[in-house]
């Protein structure tokens, strides 16, 4: 399942001319998508583009009629719910930021609930992960939105631009029933990352992807820097579908699956490991110029042997906090960071 189109609906020439070179690129890889672009976009900052409201919509049914596509829009109040099903969008999905809020995603299940009534059109609920790492509300989110008889699906788009993928791997294990999207436009928050994350889509067998394209990204309103053309979105795609067989995605079997989730999870866990390092260096040189600036040498004994004595004594806390560590090797490893800490000092 592929979910593409840009960010934001900005204008009726933008939505109408993202979705032709869309349909014409995806029909020559005969890969099936629904259209999306976001008619209201819940952003961060009151000074960016929040959308272009209800007038979207319209637009998103041109794309229905003339293409056949179906089409989908994010939703963050029972109002755009109600307006978003009226229209006739096939899919809805609800933001990052929605997701954070409880609440919130209760209220967008009752009115779907309310309306679903009415207007059976609804083919599916797409609920991102919230934008803090958070594997329990998401589960959570999903729980609130099977209440209303839509199938759901989860869209893994990572927290802060990064991957996250331990959060998605315990959303993944606790739910195998639900989809799961990965969208690697707001995972990466650049347009080169895009392709580079791609191939985890059937590496961790997934189920899909919601790619943000754009025919001029250059001109966007909204998350510009990571939207890609339809024409990058091909280059891309053709390059997935090379990896297919005629029978269909070459899926890597259950436990190979199991064991690239938990590779993903130790490269992203190596990554921040280096940043902490780095981030240490560099306080550590602040430090360095205090030294210097007072007269004082960069290796003092007491300071040194509390530090020591702070990593041999037992430690009462979390695993993660170093709980399960063995004494010798934090000694080792923290001696190792110190010693290049001292360097950059001098
Ligand atoms: C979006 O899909 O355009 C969007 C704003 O996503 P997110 O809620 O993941 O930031
Ligand atoms: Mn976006």
């Amino acid at each position: 399942m592929y979910i593409l189109g840009p960010c934001a609906a900005e204008s009726r020439e933008q939505v109408l001319e993202t979705a032709r070179e869309l349909a014409a690129i995806c029909s020559q890889l005969s890969i099936p998508f629904i259209y999306r672009a976001g008619a209201w976009k819940p952003r961060t900052s009151p000074h960016t583009f929040q959308g272009a409201g209800e007038e979207a919509l319209k637009w998103l049914e041109e794309v229905k009629e003339q293409f056949g596509l179906e089409v989908a829009t994010e939703v963050a109040t029972p109002e755009h719910a109600e307006a978003a099903l009226k229209a006739g969008m096939d899919y809805v999905w609800i933001g990052a930021r929605s997701s954070a809020t409880p609440i919130v995603v209760q209220s967008l299940a009752d009115s779907i609930c309310d309306l679903r009534f009415e207007i059976s059109n609804l083919k599916g609920i797409l609920i991102k992960n919230p934008v803090n790492e958070d594997a329990g509300l998401w589960l959570g989110n999903i729980e609130r939105l099977e209440k209303t008889g839509v199938p759901v699906i989860a869209v893994h788009r990572g927290c802060n631009h990064q991957p996250c993928w331990s959060m998605a791997h315990k959303v993944r294990s606790a739910r195998p029933d639900i989809p799961m999207l990965l969208d690697p436009s707001h995972m990466g928050g650049e347009a080169a990352k895009v392709p580079e994350l791609m191939p985890k889509i059937d590496e961790l067998g997934m189920d899909g992807a919601m790619i943000e394209v754009h025919y001029k990204p250059e001109c966007a309103l909204s998350d510009a820097g990571q939207q890609i053309t339809p024409a990058q979105l091909g280059i891309s795609l053709d390059s997935l579908v090379s990896r297919l067989c005629p029978a269909g995605l070459i899926c890597p079997p259950n436990d190979e699956k199991e064991l690239n989730w938990l590779r993903a999870e130790i490269d992203e866990l190596d990554e921040k490991l280096w940043d902490t390092i780095a981030a240490r260096m560099e306080v550590s040189k602040r430090i360095g110029v205090w030294k210097k600036a007072h007269g004082i040498a960069p290796l003092q004994p007491e300071r040194y042997q509390e530090i020591v004595e702070r990593i041999k004594s037992p430690h009462p806390t979390s695993p993660e906090r170093g709980g399960e560590l063995r004494t010798e090797f934090k000694l080792a490893l923290w001696e190792l960071i110190h010693e290049e800490s001292l360097r950059q000092q001098k």
